[in-house]
């Protein structure tokens, strides 16, 4: 794990991040004299774009190793901006902050929720989802992560069209596979475009929510091509805000607006 201590000065934030919000968050807060800011990486992506704060990079260690990180660099506040489907890290913050006694709080984006003309069939996880493809070969766009398409090794069947950041490498070892590789956002034009060229019949994707991939959704609902939307995994209650700029404001640094505080999603 690389150790970047915090300078000595101001109050001492940590950013769990690998999210479009935990870089937002760290660009606001850059180059501010009253405040020490840390962005974490798990270390998943092997070019993550540079912030301009100073960042570390890989585990701590389970809860325990976060809560002795939090103590060794006299953190002050934990900042939660994880991906809605990252729920160890969670909840190791929720346990580690706890332990070390200081403030968190999460920034919870809003899942996405079904318009009318969507077509979703809601699934628990990307195993159920392979399965609920069904036995007949359909033309399959996988818009999840590297780790989750290993899941689709179980139905061989399908033509897979999979999109991930980094590359897929033999994780998903099926005959019919074209490989993307690719980092958002993505427009909806764009989406229904690649759909249509690669005679999409059915998307799978994690629900996320935000802005920056919600393109596939709209894509999909405009040419009535049903989404398989897998339900986001549980993450502890604590307070919690949809975005930036609600930490801002827990921080103090906001418009001064009373702090939102959202049940987590
Ligand atoms: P996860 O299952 O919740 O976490 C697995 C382990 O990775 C954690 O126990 C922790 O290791 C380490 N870890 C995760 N996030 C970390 C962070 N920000 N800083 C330092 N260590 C971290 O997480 P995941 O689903 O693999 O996601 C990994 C990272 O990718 C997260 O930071 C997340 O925000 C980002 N991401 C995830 C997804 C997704 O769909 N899951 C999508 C986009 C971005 P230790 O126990 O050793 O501390």
């Amino acid at each position: 794990m690389d150790k970047v201590p915090m300078t000595s000065t101001g109050m001492r934030i940590l950013i769990l991040g690998g999210t479009g919000e935990a870089s937002a968050l760290a660009r606001s807060l850059a180059g501010r004299p009253d405040l020490s800011v840390v962005l974490s990486l798990a270390g998943r992506t092997a070019a993550p774009k540079a912030e301009p704060v100073p960042t570390r990079v890989g585990g701590f260690g389970g809860a325990d190793g976060l809560a002795r990180y939090l103590d060794a660099e006299g953190v002050d506040r934990l900042i939660d901006a994880t991906h809605p489907f990252a729920a160890t890290i969670s909840a190791n913050a929720a346990r580690a902050a706890a332990q070390a006694k200081i403030s968190l709080l999460a920034i919870r984006r809003p899942a996405w929720t079904r318009v009318p003309g969507d077509r979703w069939i809601d699934v628990d996880s990307m195993e159920a989802a392979a399965a609920a493809l069904g036995r007949e070969a359909r033309r399959v766009f996988l818009t999840i992560g590297r780790q989750e398409a290993a899941a689709f090794a179980a139905a061989p069947q399908h033509r897979y069209l999979a999109r991930s950041v980094e590359p897929l490498g033999d994780l998903l070892p099926v005959p019919h596979l074209t490989a993307l590789e690719a980092r958002g956002p993505f427009d909806m034009e764009a989406e229904a475009a690649l759909m249509r060229a690669n005679g999409i019949e059915v998307v799978v994707s994690k629900n996320s929510g935000g802005a920056a991939t919600y393109g596939k959704i709209a894509a999909a609902r405009d040419l009535a091509i049903p989404v398989f939307m897998v339900r986001r995994p549980a993450k502890p209650d604590v307070p919690s805000v949809p975005d930036a700029e609600g930490a801002r404001r827990w921080l103090g640094l906001g418009d001064h607006a009373a702090p939102s505080t959202l049940r987590a999603v």
